[in-house]
């Protein structure tokens, strides 16, 4: 949090409020981390002189909410381009589960830390995020040192039968992550939260599922975060376990409510479609994973005509294989445009996805999500006068340019919590590439562990 209080004036101000109004020539005062006041330019910098206020002048840049990821998988930045073009249970079963089993501390650390600095750099804010099994403090202690905003939990897996080797009893699994969420839970100044992360209902007994959601009652503000409907041969095996579907075993434990996060859910049947707006659980979408790993392309349009709230995500590196919000804006909204026509899914609605929809999923749409008094300061600068940006000017053509034609080199300085962590293209406290370095000699380490 800055001491003083600060006066950030672009030229516009895209707030995504109710109205979705946007400002030209306003300007935001943040105090500590909080919005307190949008006014003219004149107003506030004409104060800020009079009482020594910090002013950050960009009158060509935009001000946008942070983005928000709600499924990504900081312990798999490491694996990036080392299981390509499998599909999912084999993307598991021979390059994921082994790698995530041979993690140390240090290579969680540093995997962790490459994935981090990847989201700020794109103008990611928030983020849900699945552990493996083992070393998820490690997770927390960069979360925090990177000044991120997250839920982190440990990925509980109480069967595994491709590779054995990664799971633990259910016991074990429930008391690990009881004690991490008693220890991380609500942790540097709330900014950290955690979530109980089943990883997906092939790695978990129905005991383990069913303890885990009565969780949530003991750890307020918590959520339950997994995967479900993602592949056609993980939905086989599941019916050959439950005769049901995903979703509709799901509800049969008990697991569906306005805290479930399911990522995915790509391969639902009508009654599963009703039964997520029933419960009103969240659709986490991560379009570039589920194309890379062949899974399916999910009926995004339909679920938000259910009114199912549909966030974004980029999943982990190995599936995808960037971190940037960008591209899966871009990509939610192409996808769907040969299916269901050019206008589905428009530049609007993508940028809503990956902001305030993303804050709704995780109960926190009173605080981020869009630029308003009060609300938190979560915010990005972006230029949108690069050579790939349509050289329109107006205030319509915003929405546009973000999602159809920005990626991270568009993204000028982002700020979490009122505080600067990346600052005219470069990080505060950061240095990328020593971080790369140490990434690259702890994933060689790794690989002769396995
Ligand atoms: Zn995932």
């Amino acid at each position: 949090m800055n001491d003083k209080s600060l006066v950030i004036s672009p030229k516009f101000i895209i707030t995504n409020d109710t109205n979705r109004f946007i400002f030209k020539d306003h300007s935001i005062l943040v105090d500590g981390n909080l919005i307190t006041r949008i006014e003219p330019v004149e107003v506030l910098h004409a104060e800020a002189q009079m009482n020594g206020w910090d002013i950050v002048y960009e009158p060509n840049l935009v001000l946008i909410p942070g983005f928000i990821q709600t499924h990504v998988h900081l312990c798999q930045t490491l694996f990036r381009g080392l299981a390509d073009d499998l599909e999912l249970l084999d993307w598991l079963q021979y390059k994921i589960f082994p790698f995530e089993a041979a993690h140390d501390e240090k290579s969680m650390k540093y995997s962790a830390a490459l994935g981090l600095a990847e989201l700020i750099r794109c103008g990611t804010t928030t983020i849900l995020d699945m552990g493996s099994i083992n070393h998820s403090e490690v997770i927390f202690e960069q979360i925090a040192e990177f000044g991120m905003r997250a839920f982190h939990g440990k990925a509980m897996m109480d069967i595994n039968e491709i590779f054995p080797k990664l799971k633990e009893s259910t016991k074990q699994s429930l008391k690990s992550s009881e004690e991490l969420a008693r220890r991380f839970h609500n942790s540097a100044a709330g900014r950290i939260k955690y979530a109980f992360a089943p990883r997906f209902l092939l790695s978990c007994t129905d005991g383990l599922l069913k303890e885990t959601i009565e969780l949530l009652i003991d750890f307020r503000g918590t959520l339950f975060h997994t995967h479900a409907s993602e592949n056609k041969n993980e939905l086989k095996a599941v019916r050959e376990r439950t005769n049901m579907n995903n979703i509709e075993f799901f509800e049969s434990l008990g697991l569906l409510h306005d805290r479930s996060c399911i990522a995915h859910c790509i391969w639902l049947n009508e009654n599963e479609i009703g039964l997520m707006k029933k419960r009103e659980a969240r659709v986490l979408h991560c379009p570039s994973s589920n194309l890379k790993l062949g899974s399916g392309i999910a009926n995004i349009p339909r679920y938000l005509k259910e009114e199912i709230n549909v966030s974004l995500g980029a999943d982990g590196a190995p599936c995808n294989n960037f971190l940037d919000i960008f591209v899966e804006m871009r990509l939610a909204s192409l996808i769907q445009k040969p299916i269901h026509g050019p206008k589905a899914l428009d530049a609007k609605t993508a940028f809503e996805l990956a902001t305030i929809e993303g804050a709704k999923a995780l109960h926190l749409e009173n605080q981020i999500g869009s630029i308003e008094i009060g609300k938190i300061a979560d915010l990005v600068l972006i230029d949108l006068n690069q050579i790939h940006n349509s050289l329109d000017d107006s205030k319509e053509s915003l929405y546009s340019k973000i999602v159809y034609s920005c990626d991270h080199s568009n993204v000028d300085s982002v700020m979490i919590d009122g505080k600067w962590v990346y600052k005219d293209r470069q990080f505060v406290k950061h240095d990328l590439m020593n971080i790369r370095s140490n990434a690259e000699w702890e994933l060689k380490k790794l690989l002769n562990r396995i």
